[in-house]
């Protein structure tokens, strides 16, 4: 693996990314989340001011409006007025004041006025005041209190109206305004002051039906900073109150805009202002900031809960896809374990046609060739090998011989064999029982194993009958390694106790240069062995020897 390769492998399993599973699980999260994650600040920062844009321009929109209206309101209040007090009955009935029916100009004056005061709504008195300052008439209802400004009647004299400062009248309950016209003789003649108290109980409606939705404020305020009216309350103490002079001169200077200020409690607000320059008020229209950016913040939930909706659907995706990469993987990892193991018994359900499926398939061929090669492997040892005793059987041995007796000729290089049997084993077998008979066989081949080296061929010749071929051995030789075996044997202690064997050696060439001739060699010192007394090896003598043992078991026949 190249470096990088495995610095990254590294670098994935401190983070526990070892396995498919999790580094499909971790992809799909991050390939979910940055482009989602991107879009939407995007897409959310774009909203968030648009959005704060958006309520900016509401309490822009509220401001405006209700300086507008207000103005319009002033502006038909002072129309109302004009037009009351440029009616005749006032300068006619003002000019006889003081002549002979004064009483009488005096009564008409006053019925004027009441009944002008009715036609008007937020009139709540009207006045007539003559050039010198007194009040000389006023309609019915509640008069007191209302003053010019000391310079007001000179005003009057020159200019068109004049709109007094609001202020708290106790008696109306009500915050209150004084505006007055000038009352003309018909050549131009300034005659008095037509005066009148308005309550300002519509521009408070006005104030209501305009203010942003709670917690949103309108209200009024002098060009000094005092508040005049609020769109939720009206009393002597809100005119009491005053804006703090920073707060006022900022909102002033960027009329029309929006200015972030923290309110007396300490409440962070954003506001906009517009001029009332009539009255010398303003309009203020205000909205808690985090009001504002609240409908940002819903929108940054509803995305937040977007994306994780989102994470957990591909997550979940991603999870049901690790398990079924992962899971068949896992299958070969453990079958392949226990086939290094030598357990050939796996065989993986085939799923799908991916590449795990491919590779699932490749195993189960490859499982299948070396169970097929070992079963056949098998066929061959059993082929060749004694049920019991797991030595070589009698026509593995043959063949074994005559390759042997070939290769000796050849080669002209001696080999022995060695021809043991069991003493008295019939009676064994009689006594102890065949299976007992049959573990001392077992225990028999495996002394022999034992006692011969592996180029040696061991084989179980008869029942109780080995054979062993000893290679490139000389019948001396063989002879000690059968005195090696007799020994061993006698030594063993066997179910049925002590067990000994008789053995006969012989040699090819020297004794028989065929299998059949050499084992009959080996067989007639076997013979010998056993009529000498048993439990002992003999080796076989020249091929004049085995004729006269020939003849002499004819003669015994
Ligand atoms: P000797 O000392 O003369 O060889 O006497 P022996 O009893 O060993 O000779 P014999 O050939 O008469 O008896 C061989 C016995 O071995 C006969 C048979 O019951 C027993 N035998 C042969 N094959 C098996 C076998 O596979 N298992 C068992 N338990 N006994 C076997
Ligand atoms: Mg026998
Ligand atoms: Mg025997």
């Amino acid at each position: 693996m190249s470096h990088w390769k495995e610095t990254i492998a590294r670098r994935l399993r401190a983070l526990h990314l070892g396995s498919i599973r999790n580094q499909i699980l971790a992809f799909a999260v991050l390939a979910t989340l940055l482009p989602t994650l991107a879009t939407t600040l995007v897409f959310y920062g774009r909203n968030r001011r648009s959005l704060n844009d958006e309520a900016v321009q509401e309490l822009l929109g509220a401001s405006s409006e209700a300086a507008r209206e207000i103005d319009l309101w002033l502006n038909q209040r002072l129309d109302d007025m004009r037009a009351a007090a440029g009616s005749y009955v006032v300068a006619e009935n003002l000019a006889k004041l003081r002549g002979r029916e004064g009483a009488q100009a005096l009564g008409r004056l006053r019925d004027y006025l009441s009944s002008a005061r009715e036609r008007l709504p937020d009139h709540e008195a009207l006045l007539v005041i003559d050039p010198g300052g007194r009040v000389v008439a006023g309609s019915s209802g509640r008069v007191g209190g209302v003053r010019l400004p000391p310079d007001g009647l000179n005003a009057l004299r020159t200019g068109g109206a004049l709109v007094g400062e609001a202020y708290w009248d106790a008696a109306l309950g009500r915050a209150a305004i004084v505006l007055a016209v000038p009352i003309r003789q018909v050549d131009g003649l300034f005659l008095g002051a037509f005066t009148a108290k308005l309550n300002l109980h519509t521009v408070a409606d006005l104030l209501h039906r305009l203010s942003p939705d709670d917690p949103g404020d309108l209200y009024l305020m002098t060009d000094q900073g005092r508040l005049v009216l609020r769109s939720r309350v009206s009393s002597a103490d809100l005119m009491r109150t005053k804006l703090p002079d920073k707060t006022a001169a900022v909102l002033f200077e960027r009329e029309g805009q929006s200015v972030v200020y923290q309110r007396a409690g300490g409440q962070e607000v954003v506001g906009t202002l517009r001029r009332v320059p009539q009255l010398h008020w303003a309009a203020i229209a205000e909205l808690p900031q985090a009001e504002a950016f609240r409908r940002a913040g819903q929108l940054r939930n509803v995305a937040a809960l977007m994306i994780l909706a989102l994470l957990a659907g591909v997550g979940l995706i991603a999870y049901v896809l690790g398990l079924l990469i992962a899971r068949p993987l896992g299958q070969l990892t453990s079958a392949a374990a226990k086939v290094t193991e030598g357990d050939l018994s796996a065989d993986l359900p085939v799923g799908g046609a991916g590449e795990v499926g491919e590779l699932t398939r490749a195993f189960n061929t490859l499982v299948l060739r070396l169970r097929e090669r070992e079963s056949q492997a098998e066929l061959e040892r059993l082929s060749i090998t004694d049920a019991l005793t797991g030595l070589y059987n009698r026509r593995h041995l043959m063949g074994t011989l005559v390759s042997e007796a070939q290769r000796s000729r050849r080669l002209r290089r001696p080999f022995s064999v060695l021809l043991a049997d069991a003493d008295h084993f019939k009676q064994y077998n009689d006594t102890h029982g065949h299976p007992a008979g049959d573990a001392a066989l077992v225990k028999i081949a495996d002394i022999l194993r034992k006692t011969t080296r592996a180029v040696d061929c061991v084989a179980r010749y008869g029942g109780e009958e080995f054979l062993v071929v000893l290679l490139e051995t000389t019948v001396a030789t063989a002879a000690v390694v059968g005195e090696r075996i007799r020994a061993r044997v006698a030594a063993e202690a066997f179910t049925g106790g002590r067990m000994t064997m008789s053995i006969g050696v012989a040699e090819c060439p020297t004794h028989g240069d065929t299998p059949e001739e050499l084992i009959a060699s080996a067989d007639a010192a076997l013979y010998e062995a056993k009529g000498a007394g048993r439990d002992r090896v003999v080796a076989a003598g020249g091929k004049q020897e085995r004729e006269k043992e020939k003849r002499r078991r004819k003669g015994e026949a």
